[in-house]
Parts: C-alpha cells; sequence; structure tokens
C-alpha cells in the first residue's frame, strides 16, 4: 500500500483567521491532526468530525512526546493509509525542525507537503504596527533564536556570533528569548549595541491577550522580570519600535482584553463567537454538549444514496447539516446530488449553516420550536417523502406529526450527542481568578448546563442574557442578568455589551 501524505502545517502565530486556504485544506481531510499545545480550538474545528486529534507538550490532556516519537507517529499514521496534518505554531520551517522531520519522512519513503504559515516574528509588524522594514532607518530583518541546543552552550550564552548580530544593520527579531533575556541583551550591549535602543517584547502575538511592553535593551531584563513575562514572547530590537503607535488597531478594537464566555454546542454559536472576537473579545467556548459520529452510518449512507426519492430534506439543527453534508462531500458526490430536493431548516442559525454550502433554505421555521415546523407542512404532507436529518436525541414531535398527517417519513441519525459532564479546565481555571468579563447566555437550558457544571463559580462573572426565556431560567438559579439583549439575536447581545462598555 502507499502511504498517505504527512502535511506540515504552519498554523499562524494565533488567530485563527491567520491560517492559509491551504492550511484548511490539509485540515478537512487529515485522519489525525498533530498539534502543538498552543493551538487554538477554532483552528481544529476545520478537521473532521471523524478526525483523531492528538495534542502535543505541556497542556491538560497532552503528552509530552519527544521529536523521534512524534516522526515515528507520523510514519506509522501514513503507513497505515492515514493521512496526517502535523500542525505547528508560526511557519513549520521557522525555528520549527521542519527539516529534521522530512528528513525522517523522506527516509521512510512517506509523501508529505509542507505549507507555509504567518511566523510570529513578522505578525508583529501587522498586528502592533512595527514596520520591520523602514526606508532609511532598517532595510533589512534577522530573525534570531535566543535559545540554541543546550549542548551548544557552554557558559550560558550560546553561540550565536554577537559582534555580528550587533553591528547587524537592521532590525533584529529573537524567538524564544525570554528565559535568556538577561544574557541575549547584555551581550548585544558588549559587542557595541546601545542600551538605549528601542525593544517591544510582543506576548501572544494575534491573540486576543496580546500584550505588548516597550522598553529598551538596557531595560528589556528586568521588564521581563518584574511584569514576570512568559513565553511565547518575541522581542523586535531597532529604531523601528519607536514607530509603533501606542495602541496599535488590533488592540484599539472595543472589546480588546474582554473575556466572554459562549456556552454552546460546537457549531452552534459561530456567529456570536465570530461578532464579539471581530470587536477583539477572547472567546472561550464551553461546550454543553458533545457531538460524536453516529452510532451507525449506514441508514444516513442509504438514504444518501438514494436522496433523489426524496420530497425534503428537514434539518433540525446545524450540527445535523454539517453532518450530512460531510457525509455526502465524503462520498464522493456534491450539492448537485440535491437538486431535486427541497430543504428545510428548523431557526435561521440551520439556514446560515446550510448557506455556508451555498444551500439555500426552501422553507426556514422561524423559531426553535419543532411543532411550528411540523404545522408548517401539515396542508402539504399527504403522499409527501421526508428526510429527517437529526442528532441522536432528538425529540419524536417532528415525526409523529408528519407521519400523522399522511406523510412518509425516514428519519436519520447524523451524529450523536451526550452531555458536557466535566468543565474545561482552563474556563474553571479563567472563572477562579476572576478572568471572565461575560457569560453570554444564549438558552435557558445553556444557563443550566453552565450551573451544573460551574456552580458558585459563575458569581465571578457577569450575564448577558439573549432574552426573556433564558433570564427566567437565570433567575430560577438565583441569578439576575446584567443586561438583556434586544431584538433577542447574537447581535443584539454584542450590541447591549458593547453599550455597557462605553458608559
Ligand atoms: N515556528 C514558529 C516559531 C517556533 S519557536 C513561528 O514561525 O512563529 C517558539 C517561539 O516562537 C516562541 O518562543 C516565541 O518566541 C515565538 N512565538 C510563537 N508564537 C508567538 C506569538 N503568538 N507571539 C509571540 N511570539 C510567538
Amino acid at each position: 500500500m502507499t502511504p498517505a501524505t504527512v502535511y506540515l502545517v504552519g498554523a499562524g502565530p494565533g488567530d485563527p483567521g491567520l491560517l492559509t486556504v491551504r492550511a484548511v485544506q490539509c485540515l478537512r481531510r487529515a485522519d489525525v491532526v498533530l498539534y502543538d499545545y498552543l493551538a487554538d480550538p477554532a483552528v481544529l474545528e476545520h478537521a473532521a468530525l471523524s478526525a483523531e486529534l492528538v495534542p502535543l507538550g505541556h497542556h491538560e490532556g497532552g503528552r509530552v512526546l519527544t521529536p523521534e516519537d512524534i516522526t515515528r507517529r507520523m510514519v506509522a499514521e501514513a503507513r497505515a493509509g492515514r493521512t496526517v496534518v502535523r500542525l505547528k505554531g508560526g511557519d513549520p520551517c521557522v525555528f520549527g525542525r521542519a527539516a529534521d522531520e522530512t528528513a525522517a519522512l523522506r527516509e521512510a519513503g512517506v509523501p508529505f507537503e509542507i505549507v507555509p504559515g504567518v511566523t510570529s516574528g513578522l505578525a508583529v509588524a501587522a498586528y502592533c504596527e512595527i514596520p520591520l522594514t523602514q526606508q532609511d532607518e532598517a532595510s533589512c530583518v534577522a530573525l534570531v533564536t535566543a535559545h540554541e541546543r543546550n549542548e551548544k552552550e557552554e557558559s550560558g550564552v550560546s553561540r550565536l556570533d554577537f559582534a555580528a548580530l550587533a553591528a547587524f544593520p537592521g532590525t533584529l527579531v529573537f524567538y524564544m528569548g525570554v528565559g535568556r533575556v538577561a544574557q541575549w541583551s547584555a551581550a548585544l550591549m558588549e559587542h557595541g549595541r546601545k542600551p538605549d535602543t528601542p525593544v517591544a517584547v510582543v506576548r501572544r502575538c494575534s491573540w486576543a491577550d496580546q500584550e505588548t511592553v516597550r522598553c529598551t535593551l538596557g531595560t528589556a531584563a528586568s521588564v521581563v522580570a518584574e511584569r514576570r513575562l512568559k513565553p511565547p514572547a518575541v522581542f523586535v530590537v531597532g529604531e523601528v519600535v519607536e514607530r509603533a503607535p501606542e495602541l496599535s488597531w488590533f488592540a484599539a478594537r472595543p472589546l480588546f482584553g474582554m473575556r466572554v464566555l459562549v456556552p454552546s454546542a460546537p457549531g452552534t454559536s459561530r456567529k456570536l463567537r465570530d461578532l464579539l472576537v471581530g470587536l477583539g473579545a477572547e472567546v472561550m467556548v464551553q461546550p454543553a454538549i458533545r457531538i460524536t459520529p453516529p452510532p451507525e452510518w449506514a441508514p444516513l449512507d442509504a438514504a444518501l444514496e438514494d436522496i433523489e426519492r426524496y420530497d425534503w430534506v428537514v434539518f433540525t439543527s446545524a450540527n445535523g447539516v454539517d453532518a450530512f453534508m460531510e457525509r455526502l462531500l465524503e462520498s464522493g458526490a456534491d450539492a448537485r446530488c440535491l437538486h431535486r430536493v427541497r430543504l428545510a431548516v428548523l431557526g435561521p442559525g440551520t439556514a446560515e449553516e446550510l448557506a455556508s454550502y451555498r444551500l439555500k433554505a426552501d422553507r426556514v421555521a422561524e423559531t426553535f420550536v419543532t411543532e411550528s415546523l411540523a404545522s408548517s407542512f401539515l396542508e402539504e404532507a399527504a403522499g409527501t417523502r421526508f428526510l429527517l436529518v437529526q442528532g441522536s436525541r432528538a425529540r419524536k414531535v417532528l415525526p409523529a406529526t408528519l407521519r400523522m398527517a399522511g406523510a412518509e417519513v425516514d428519519e436519520v441519525v447524523a451524529y450523536g450527542s451526550e452531555d458536557v459532564m466535566e468543565p474545561d479546565p482552563k474556563t474553571a481555571a479563567a472563572f477562579a481568578a476572576g478572568d471572565i468579563d461575560w457569560i453570554t447566555a444564549t438558552s435557558a437550558s445553556a444557563v443550566r448546563s453552565l450551573a451544573r457544571l460551574y456552580g458558585d463559580a459563575l458569581r465571578s462573572a457577569r450575564f448577558a442574557s439573549i432574552g426573556p426565556v433564558t433570564s427566567a431560567a437565570l433567575r430560577e438559579l438565583g441569578r439576575e442578568p446584567d443586561l438583556e439583549a434586544s431584538p433577542h439575536t447574537a447581535a443584539g447581545l454584542v450590541d447591549a455589551i458593547l453599550r455597557v462598555g462605553e458608559r
């Protein structure tokens, strides 16, 4: 068997919007994704539901694998016919050991492809408005690692040629420089760089909690120590740092620095998240339910095989749309096989999900009430063939009503869902530290599931409620909502949060 391909993919510095189109394509087709612990969960959402996601590194649940373990794993997976994405921060070839990995892959006869990414040292130019090159001030840039491998080190200072670096006629960008800042800054000054050379330390560039600290070569070490700055950070050393405005466009966005918890099932609160992220907020998503593959694919496959026999395909959730379309596309078919059937959806969010596949719903039940969809079909139900695409816990009202009205109804389970019973550790830690500013309460059931997961910890944050039903659920739990949106939509919710910010 010819092995599958391994894709070494650059994920960019953090913001999931900085993925390349090619990176997204590779993620979509991956059977296994090996990812660094820094990856944003939104990046991983591009992977198929069935893909195996393997965290590497130091975070909760992450196994610490040696570089050799990782290479071995990639080779084994590819040989088993599974397409692998090895996701790396920034660009895989900038301090990313790409060459070691490709050498091993080549030796093993495993085909590979490298997908470049935005490297963090260059991202600071855009996100902090530090022009790394500037006419008359800096006509070249050096990317430098301050952290050489241990075996090269003797006296604690790496073997970098500091005389050459100090004399470099342009901007220096140091990666991995936090731990040894005292050493490398001193070495540069010893070799003649002036202590008042401007320096910008940029931590978690392009993430919602990006931090920029301005100092000089002479003060960099003490500033890092005082502020207890932790990696990942890059240091930009050079006159161009002076050109950066106090607040870059990125840091000036209205919700920058705010942390908002969005309770959701994957996929359904995308709109809310996108709006909040667009305004600069850091969004933490707490899924209330976990989406899994269905217990068996055969019923859905059979329905897809014979899709032309249906008059209507009905989707009751965005997750159903995703599962159905993914399966359809995986089978090698495309949306044309739906040309004859009509499409009905429950709720505008489900319609939007369908629209993301360039498909327009013929009927949208505006309220999230199954009964309203069922009753809209009553007149025409007799003799009509329906395919209901649902989750494993679908209510029985819709099929029962349709059947009573004389319709022929096939129900397929396109995905499973289970209640999430354990709080997300990152979110729990943020609550404990009082670091969550807002909780968007988007439904009564979301509120109840948050209460189940976090209990009293919720007290430290403010609640933004989407509407009266959700507010009532909050009051039942003894919490008065801090605001209630009007209109009762994602956009209304975000507007209300913005207005509080302005006050
Ligand atoms: N291949 C990566 C670099 C890996 S080395 C790239 O191209 O960006 C890890 C170092 O990258 C960190 O120590 C830090 O210096 C830098 N880094 C990675 N992500 C960063 C971010 N979002 N903001 C600032 N520095 C970052």
